[in-house]
């Protein structure tokens, strides 16, 4: 765990948030600052700065939050509409919070 790290705080409930859905391994919660009706954030226990650090170990878990991800879009009820999942990599990508996570956004009505 990074002491600086917002969302290892998060993980390990130093930190508030709105939490959906949590397992040994990951933990799913709404983004603060929402850019769709539906916007979670799946996010590993583990500290993995970004994609561009993920490692063959990290297969189980990268692929755990791709499933988490389709299984929260289910029981949100924005699966048959639609939504993204989405990686933001490092600063040219977007990237603010330097702990890997998934973006799963939807709901929009269109
Ligand atoms: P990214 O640009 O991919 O790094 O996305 C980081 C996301 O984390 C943004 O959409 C923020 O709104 C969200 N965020 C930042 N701090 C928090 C927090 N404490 N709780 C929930 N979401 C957060
Ligand atoms: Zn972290």
């Amino acid at each position: 765990m990074e002491q600086d790290c917002i969302f290892c705080q998060i993980a390990a409930k130093n930190s508030p948030a709105s939490i959906v859905f949590e397992n040994e391994n990951l933990i799913v919660f709404k983004d603060i600052n929402p850019h769709a009706p539906v916007h979670l954030l799946i996010v590993p226990k583990k500290h993995i700065r970004s994609v561009n650090d993920i490692t063959p170990e990290d297969s189980a878990i990268v692929s755990e939050m791709i499933f988490t991800g389709k299984e929260m879009a289910k029981q949100t009820g924005v699966n048959e509409s639609g939504y993204n999942l989405l990686f933001n990599v490092e600063r040219g990508g977007g990237q603010v919070i330097f702990h890997l996570h998934l973006h799963m956004l939807g709901g929009w009505k269109r």
